[in-house]
């Protein structure tokens, strides 16, 4: 999806008083670690109180899933995450 998307389905969700938990995404070729863009579109679009999950395809045939806390100025924590 792109940004107007899912902004879109995020302010339904929250209007339905299901607030969403969490929101990801995948990165085809680099790092699952949130990107300069990631942050600003989570700072800018006021999702900052989601968990980020990235999902890195790096490595076709070992995808790596981390979760993080991006906070309203743009820290990056990353929060543990049981994949098994
Ligand atoms: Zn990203």
């Amino acid at each position: 999806m792109d940004e107007s998307e899912v902004k879109a389905v995020l302010e339904e969700a929250v209007k339905s008083g299901q607030g969403p938990i969490a929101v990801y995404h995948s990165h085809t070729y680099t790092q699952a670690y949130p990107s300069a863009t990631d942050v600003k579109l989570a700072v800018n679009n006021k999702w900052a109180g989601y968990h980020h999950i990235v999902i890195s395809l790096a490595e076709k045939t070992r995808p790596v899933v981390r979760a993080f806390m991006i906070s309203g100025s743009g820290n990056v924590d990353e929060e543990f995450i049981d994949t098994d």
